[in-house]
């Protein structure tokens, strides 16, 4: 079977018939062939949605906002009830537990809705300037969207992007990780189905390097939502730059837990490892460095240990999987090569870090104790299920070694201290912090990063921003 792409909200094969294996990380085997869009199918995307557009006079852009929230309304109606499609397809093509990929669903229908509501309360403003007349604030579609998704959570971000770009009326060109095309392309026929123009919908998988760099290079594309690496993300800030096209980056991570002393120490230790190994440790918003204050260092370790060792790691489809396999093989080798260094460095393998018999690219998850924030495994991005736990001694310390990271996008603070939380919370460089739990990403909420992080914010209203140009428009009241 092979998986065609959409230009134009019709489903075609790639101009070129090129096609690419995806294959299924619990088996390690081939799962489906997908049309492998090039440049030139960028290149038919881009003049259909840049015609549909028509410089904001297209009927998408021009619909009114209330019926865009309906047609919204109905993707989320239509996700919901195709709900085990998409987690079957997830759970298969990413290696998400069925549990994890049916929440996704209802959030990715979650975030739908929420612009659904959002579509027709994003207005402008009227300014008292001090010429006779009226001065108002104009929120208007910025033009063809180019929106780059990772392969941690294929469907989720892609709702994250789509959601808000619809909503203010832009025409989408959604480009899937080569890893993970599948939900894209089911996701690109629910925006047709439920009633997105057909012109403003478009999936491309293919190649990074080729078509994502085709698209965010062509000075047809108004705006770039990207979410993956750093380094992609530095290297889209400069292709897109002749054209200063509009650009939004979620980048990587290395999010710091801090745990005091005086917080709930059994809940923070029975609760910190899924926010690690959840989607096996491949979420940018990982608490990959968990920070502990000395005197309750021990007894952490141990819960946190115990509680690891519980964690159900196998077949996606089992409703009683609570982690799945790794993404692929690379993904796994670059977990264990890190497991390795931590140890070289100095740091202890307390538990995990084993690859089982069998097919797929399972790794069980790894505890390693007694880091310092100088070692590779605390600074660098491993993005698989490699815990380390630093100890620290006094609240300076613990902001401290938090803020010592190229990285600033998301942690946790656990204490019994309200004044404590407030102070910390102050203090601490990171775009997304939660006390006393894990949650990091709300839709109803900005989400983005600090320092290498990124670069604007997603969800929220602000995304809403995001989406649109503003324009400033005087009304003379003289004759
Ligand atoms: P990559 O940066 O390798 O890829 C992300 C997407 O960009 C893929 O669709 C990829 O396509 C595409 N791409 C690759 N090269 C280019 C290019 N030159 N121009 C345009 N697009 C390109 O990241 P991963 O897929 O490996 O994702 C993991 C990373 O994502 C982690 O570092 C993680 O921290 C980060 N991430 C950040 C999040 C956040 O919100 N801050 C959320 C989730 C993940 P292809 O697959 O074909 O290579």
């Amino acid at each position: 079977m092979t998986e065609q792409l959409i230009i134009a909200g019709t489903r075609r094969d790639a101009a070129e018939g090129a096609t690419f294996t995806v294959i299924e990380p619990a088996t390690g085997q081939p799962l489906a062939e997908v049309a492998k869009a090039s440049a030139v199918d960028v290149d038919l995307a881009l003049a259909a949605a840049h015609k549909a557009f028509d410089d904001g006079r297209g009927p998408w852009a021009r619909t009114n906002a209330t019926e865009r929230g309906r047609v919204l309304h109905k993707v989320a109606e239509l996700l919901r009830e195709r709900e085990d499609l998409f987690a079957t397809a997830e759970a298969r093509g990413a290696g998400h537990p069925m549990g994890d990929a049916r929440w996704e669903v209802g959030a990715g229908a979650g975030t739908f809705e929420y612009y659904a509501g959002a579509a027709n309360k994003h207005f402008g403003t009227v300014i008292p300037v001090q010429d006779a007349g009226i001065d108002m604030v104009l929120r208007e579609p910025v033009g063809p969207v180019g929106l780059i998704v990772p392969w941690n959570f294929p469907l989720l971000i892609a709702c994250w992007k789509l959601a808000p770009a619809l909503a203010c009326g832009n025409p989408v060109i959604l480009k899937p990780a080569s890893l993970t095309p599948l939900t894209a392309l089911l996701l690109g026929d629910v925006l047709v189905d439920a009633g997105v123009p057909a012109e403003n919908v478009h999936v491309l998988p293919g190649p990074g390097g080729i078509i994502g760099d085709a698209l965010v290079a062509d000075g047809r594309t108004a705006k770039v939502s990207f979410t993956g690496e750093t380094t992609t993300g530095a290297s889209i800030l400069k292709s897109s730059a002749d054209h200063i096209a509009r650009v939004s980056l979620e980048l990587g991570g290395k999010s710091a837990a801090v745990v005091f002393a005086d917080g709930n120490i059994s809940k923070a230790a029975r609760d910190l490892p899924m926010s690690v190994f959840g989607n096996a440790g491949q979420d940018c918003c990982a608490r990959s460095r968990i920070l502990v204050e000395r005197p309750v260092y021990d007894e952490f370790l141990e819960i946190f240990e115990a509680a690891t060792r519980a964690i159900k790691v196998g077949d996606p489809l089992s409703d009683e999987t609570e982690m799945g396999p790794m993404i692929s093989e690379g993904q796994r080798k670059t977990s264990l090569d890190y497991i390795g260094i931590g140890t070289g460095e100095g740091a202890r393998l307390v538990s995990g870090g084993d690859v089982p018999e069998g097919d797929g690219f399972y790794l069980s998850p790894a505890v390693v104790a007694d880091v310092t924030n100088d070692m590779r495994i605390a600074r660098e991005e491993i993005f698989g299920p490699v815990a380390s736990i630093l100890p620290f001694d006094s609240e300076d310390e613990a902001i401290r070694i938090s803020n010592d990271s190229d990285y600033g996008l998301s942690g946790s603070l656990w204490t019994g201290s309200a004044t404590r939380a407030i102070r910390v919370a102050k203090s601490l460089r990171t775009g997304t912090l939660s006390v006393n739990t894990n949650k990091s990403v709300r839709y109803e909420a900005p989400f983005g990063g600090y320092k290498k992080s990124g670069l604007g914010r997603e969800l929220g209203m602000q995304a809403m921003d995001a989406y649109t140009e503003i324009k400033n428009v005087f009304f003379s009241e003289e004759d």
